[in-house]
C-alpha cells in the first residue's frame, strides 16, 4: 500500500515525498483512513512508529479541504495536546513539513519560556495549535486562545499526560472545546485511568493496536 493508496491530496503526497517516506507504516496505514472518516479513534503505538503522521497528514486534509483554509481562516480547527515541550516541538516541525504546501499555519506553545512571541503568533491566527497542556490553559485564560471552532483534538501520549499529573488539564481542554468535536487519542500503553478517561470523552472510538 502506498500513501496515494490512502487517498491523499497532493499537496501531502507532495511533502511526503520530500520527507523520503516510502511507504506508510502500519499505524499511519490504519489509522489515516479512520481519521479521514472523521472517526474517533483510540491508537496503542509507540513513539518511532510513525505516530505522529498518523495524525498530522489526516489532520491537515481535512482542514485543507474546508474552504476557508484558503482564504486564511483565523480560528484554531485542530489542537494537539502533548506532554513535553519536546514533544510538542516535534509534533509542531512535522506539520510544518507535511504541510508545507497547503495554505494551513500551525504553531506550538509550551511553558517555561516567554509567552509574548507564543501570543504575537496566536494574535496572527492559527489553524493547528500543538500545545503543551498548562501553558494552553493559561494563554485561554487570558483570552489569547479560543477553542470554539476546534474540530479535531488529539490527545497525544496519553499515558504519560496522566502520568505527569496532567487529568484536570486534560479535562479542562476537552471542555472548552465544542461538544461535537472529533477525538484522537494516542498512547503507548492503556492502563485502566487512560481506557477511563478515554470511555469518558470519546463517541464509540475505533480502536487500532500496534
Ligand atoms: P514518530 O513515531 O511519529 O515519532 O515518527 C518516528 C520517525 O519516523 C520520524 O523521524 C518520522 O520522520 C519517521 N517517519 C514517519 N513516517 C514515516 C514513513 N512512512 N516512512 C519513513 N519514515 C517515517
Amino acid at each position: 500500500m502506498s500513501f496515494k493508496d490512502l487517498q491523499l491530496i497532493d499537496p501531502l503526497l507532495k511533502a511526503i515525498e520530500e520527507q523520503g517516506y516510502k511507504t506508510p507504516t502500519q499505524v499511519q496505514k490504519k489509522t489515516i483512513p479512520l481519521v479521514l472518516a472523521k472517526k474517533d479513534v483510540i491508537t496503542s503505538a509507540q513513539t518511532g512508529t510513525g505516530k505522529t503522521a498518523a495524525f498530522a497528514l489526516p489532520i491537515l486534509q481535512l482542514l485543507s479541504e474546508k474552504p476557508e483554509a484558503s482564504r486564511g481562516g483565523k480560528t484554531i480547527k485542530a489542537v494537539i495536546v502533548s506532554p513535553t515541550r519536546e514533544l510538542a516541538l516535534q509534533i509542531g516541525n512535522n506539520f510544518k513539513a507535511y504541510g508545507r504546501h497547503t495554505h494551513l499555519r500551525s504553531t506550538v506553545i509550551f511553558g517555561g519560556t516567554p509567552i509574548e512571541p507564543q501570543i504575537d503568533v496566536l494574535t496572527k491566527g492559527v489553524d493547528i495549535l500543538v500545545a503543551t497542556p498548562g501553558r494552553l490553559i493559561d494563554l485561554q485564560k487570558q483570552e489569547f486562545i479560543d477553542l470554539d471552532d476546534v474540530e479535531i483534538l488529539v490527545l497525544d501520549e496519553a499515558d504519560l499526560m496522566l502520568d505527569m499529573g496532567f487529568i484536570d488539564d486534560v479535562k479542562k481542554i476537552v471542555s472548552l472545546c465544542p461538544k461535537e468535536k472529533q477525538i484522537l487519542l494516542f498512547s503507548a500503553t492503556m492502563p485502566y485511568k487512560v481506557e477511563q478517561l478515554a470511555n469518558t470523552i470519546l463517541n464509540t472510538p475505533e480502536r487500532i493496536e500496534i
